[in-house]
């Protein structure tokens, strides 16, 4: 039996944001998860609003307004404007470490995609966010491959920045046996010099930028990039990419990191399937493998994402009794204090943070964020009074 203030079911983006910040208010805090979720899986940029009505967004904080009341139950709408800013800047903030986030919160920058199109986001990893549109346009750019890199392919990105950006772009492929990009981010962490030597053998003189597909090391990546700078002479970027992500990953890293430091014990495996809300606590009940484990904590928070496929079996003191299943088109309702609501029914004790409550509009990133944010603030202010 493990007891803590507060359990969190979900290791994505919202379950670590929400865990992170509980347990920077000394609230002794547990995060369960059957597996990785789609946080992982993701490109690692961070979207607040990329589109609306069929367009590009280019200030997502000045059409919140609107995209908020033609989508009333939308998570921005639940969280409000002032927590989603709050949530967007304390991100930037705290996780300042071995990667870094960049981006005014004012303006999405559009960044190249492993399909060589632009996309709008809001925050990327600096390796990332150094190739925006508008910094490729008017430059020369060379796109660098690796002959067995999966779903990367310099020819096609090379030739949608020409034919439809207008940017003067080639490619080179390099000879390397790797096909999977975390491998070769593992490689490229402890061994750059071999990229830089084949690189030196093009000639690259007239290269303003050179376009990596995100593999440039997992906790090294600035260092890399300048090295290569400095040995190659010309701006290094990555672009975007298609899971496995090596930014996803890095991501996943960044948001686990200051929850490990704070002490908070994250088990992996962990597959939640009953929680019981007493009314003066939960219990909840937990699959490991073949073995069950039980958790007593005063609150809990699910953060189970939208990729969710085992059903969790919701009950309180007074006999009520509900699945959340996702699979079954049922997504997660809450109030204004992110309590949980099901069924017309209240949970005193059960909040909710994550991409699940976002029913029609899939704002990725940013919904598990500011969920993720606002659920900790309401379960500080609940058990703490502040
Ligand atoms: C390929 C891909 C690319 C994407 N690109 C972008 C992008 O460019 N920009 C953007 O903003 N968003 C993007 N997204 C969306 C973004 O990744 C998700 O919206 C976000 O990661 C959701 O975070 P989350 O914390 O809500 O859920 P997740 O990260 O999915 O985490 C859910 C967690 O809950 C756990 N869980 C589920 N059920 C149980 C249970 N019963 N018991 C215990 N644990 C459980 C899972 O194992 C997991 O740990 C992308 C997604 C994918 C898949």
């Amino acid at each position: 039996m493990h007891e803590v203030d507060v359990a969190v079911i979900g290791c994505g983006m919202a379950g670590l944001v929400a865990a992170r910040k509980t347990s920077e208010a000394k609230l002794s805090t547990m995060v369960v998860a059957s597996g990785l979720g789609s946080t992982v899986l993701s490109s690692g940029t961070i979207d607040l609003l990329g589109y609306f009505n069929g367009r590009n967004v280019k200030k997502p904080l000045e059409v919140l307004g609107d995209f908020v009341s033609r989508n009333p139950s939308h998570p921005y709408a639940i969280v409000g404007r002032e927590r989603v800013l709050e949530a967007f800047q304390e991100f930037r903030e705290k996780y300042d470490s071995f990667i870094r986030y960049e981006g005014s919160l004012e303006i999405n920058e559009t960044l190249l995609t492993p399909l060589g199109l632009f996309k709008p986001t809001l925050l990327a990893q600096s390796s990332i966010m150094r190739g925006t549109r508008e910094n490729l346009e008017g430059s020369k750019v060379l796109v660098v491959g690796f002959r067995h890199l999966v779903n990367h392919t310099p020819a096609l990105i090379a030739r949608s920045l020409r034919e439809i950006w207008g940017v003067d772009a080639d490619y080179v492929k390099l000879d390397r046996s790797e096909a999977q990009p975390v491998p070769l981010a593992l490689l490229l962490e402890s061994n750059s010099e071999d990229t830089i030597k084949s690189l030196n053998e093009h000639n690259l003189g007239s290269y303003d930028y050179l376009a990596f597909p995100p593999v440039l090391g997992l906790r090294r990546t600035e260092e890399i990039i300048h090295e290569f700078e400095d040995s190659l002479g010309a701006k290094v970027f990555e672009t975007m990419s298609f899971p496995p992500s090596v930014p996803g990953l890095r991501l996943q890293q960044l948001l686990e990191k200051p929850c490990i430091e704070n002490g908070v014990e994250i088990k992996l495996g962990w597959q939640s399937t009953e929680i019981r809300d007493t009314g003066q606590g939960c219990k909840i009940k937990i699959m490991e493998n073949d073995t069950k484990q039980e958790i007593l904590s005063k609150v809990v928070i699910i953060a189970t994402g939208q990729l969710m496929r085992d059903t969790i079996s919701i009950k309180d003191e007074n006999g009520f009794q509900a699945s959340l299943n996702l699979q079954a088109g049922e997504y997660f309702k809450t109030d204004k204090e992110m309590r949980l609501v099901f069924n017309g029914k209240t949970f005193k004790n059960i909040f909710a943070a994550c991409s699940a409550i976002s029913e029609n509009y899939m704002t990725g990133l940013g919904t598990a964020l500011c969920t993720g944010y606002s659920s900790a603030v309401e379960v500080i202010k609940y058990l703490k009074g502040y």
